[in-house]
């Protein structure tokens, strides 16, 4: 379909709850995130903010090294996709990484307070390669330092203004 979707169509009911079961799926060439088909999609009016980013957990204490925490903590910073396979096992000074779904037209958090039933913890993010993301067009690809429709605004006579951005460079 373009801008990275693509449909897929089943035969029957059953194939399709098979197929829904798992909303992520792991592909040599990234992974495939399933939504049900909606009236009237075009990709081309999809927000195209949303971006797959590897993000690092700093400081989990060892007790909460487990699959069901960092699916919350992926929760808040947008839809959690996978753990890195290397991430099972809890070593001193050592991070988790989270492949998270991010829609990069938010701010980042780079770092929250988690409340258990009897402690807290505070847990920092690294964003890994974070693309580039233009705030003013809503797509990834360029910079807004870099947008040609930044300079045709600031050249001619459209008054419409970019809010500043930092940090997706
Ligand atoms: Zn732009």
């Amino acid at each position: 379909m373009g801008k990275g979707f693509f449909t897929l169509k089943f035969g029957t009911q059953q194939d399709k709850d098979i197929a829904k079961a798992k909303t992520v799926w792991d592909l040599s060439s990234g992974s495939l995130r399933l939504r049900e088909w909606t009236r009237n999609f075009d990709p081309h009016k999809e927000i195209s903010s949303l971006s797959q980013v590897w993000v690092r957990i700093y400081n989990m204490p060892a007790e909460y090294w487990h699959p069901e925490v960092f699916a919350a903590i992926g929760r808040t910073l947008g839809f959690p996709i996978k753990l890195d396979g290397t991430s099972a096992n809890w070593e001193v000074g050592s991070f988790a990484r989270l492949l998270v779904e991010i829609d990069l037209s938010l701010p980042l958090i780079d770092s929250m307070t988690i409340d258990c039933d009897i402690t807290s913890f505070y847990v920092e993010f690294v964003y890994e390669q974070l693309p580039r993301y233009c705030s003013l067009c809503n797509i990834t690809g360029h910079v807004l330092d870099k947008c040609k429709r930044l300079k045709i605004n600031a050249d001619g006579n459209d008054s419409k203004q970019a809010p500043a951005k930092e940090g997706n460079n």
